[in-house]
């Protein structure tokens, strides 16, 4: 049977994820060993159930950042921290430095200070998630097997991750969770 694997983007620049499609004719093999359930580059609404394995790219930046986390926590085996932003909060935990009452300067900068037409935040519901009052790496709010760093993370990494993924083979340990590379 193959093995249900989901990628997901929360805080991040899209990088991890073009690491992972410089695998380039790994990506043959991959797909013949794995059903990608759920990820930026499938057309699936919804994290589905049953997850084996899902890389989480970025960091945990808002409360739908949150809301998707906890869902697929609930539905996955195994969870990946996937680049710099999800294990350490790396670029986007950066606005932590204007402090917790600060958070919404950065809606104000984006959307108002460099805004050529209309400078304006959006408000309607679903548009622009809460801020969480801290940006925080993807552990801080689940539980995280293992961990993938790199900005982004190279492609050999990825690769010898999938491998041992694939293999069933138990990763090597270093402390009490798996660092590779
Ligand atoms: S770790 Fe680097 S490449 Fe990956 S999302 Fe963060 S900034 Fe982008």
């Amino acid at each position: 049977m193959k093995l249900r694997v989901a990628t997901v983007w929360l805080g991040g620049c899209a990088g991890c994820h073009m690491s992972f499609l410089d695998l380039d004719e790994f990506l043959i093999e991959l797909a013949g060993k794995i059903d990608l359930v759920y990820s930026p580059v499938v057309d699936v609404k919804e994290f589905p159930e049953n997850v084996d394995v899902c890389l989480i790219e970025g960091a945990v930046c808002n409360e739908d950042n949150l809301e998707i986390l906890h869902k697929i926590r609930a539905r996955t085996k195994m969870l990946v921290s996937f680049g710099d932003c999800a294990v350490t909060g790396n670029v986007p935990a950066i606005r932590n430095q204007l402090g917790l009452e600060n958070s919404e300067n950065v809606l104000q900068r984006a959307y108002i200070e460099n805004a050529q037409n209309n400078p304006s935040v959006p408000k309607a519901d679903g548009i622009v998630p809460q801020l969480l009052k801290n940006v925080v790496p993807v552990h801080e709010a689940v539980y995280v097997e293992y961990f993938l760093p790199g900005c982004p993370p190279p492609a050999d990494r990825i690769k010898a991750l999938m491998v041992q993924v694939l293999s069933g083979a138990t990763p090597k340990l270093e402390g009490s969770q798996l660092k590779f590379g």
